[in-house]
């Protein structure tokens, strides 16, 4: 089921496989743009191995992609 995300900060509507819940124009007015960069990536490494750790952002351990 698709639950319609929007930004914390403008109430824009996000791309259902957004990662972060805030667009990226307010995202790039927080962190900046090689930071937001950084974030997602790491958003997503971390959904892709199953385990979303919060407050974890920024450690770099997933490295590689679970081996089938
Ligand atoms: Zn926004």
């Amino acid at each position: 089921m698709a639950i319609m995300k929007k930004c914390t900060f403008c109430k824009r509507e996000l791309k259902e496989d957004a990662v972060l819940e805030v667009c990226m124009d307010c995202g790039r007015g927080i962190w900046g743009e090689k930071m937001l960069n950084t974030i997602i990536r790491n958003m997503e490494n971390a959904r892709e191995s199953g385990s979303l750790m919060q407050g974890s952002v920024g450690s770099d351990s997933v490295s590689k992609r679970k081996a089938a």
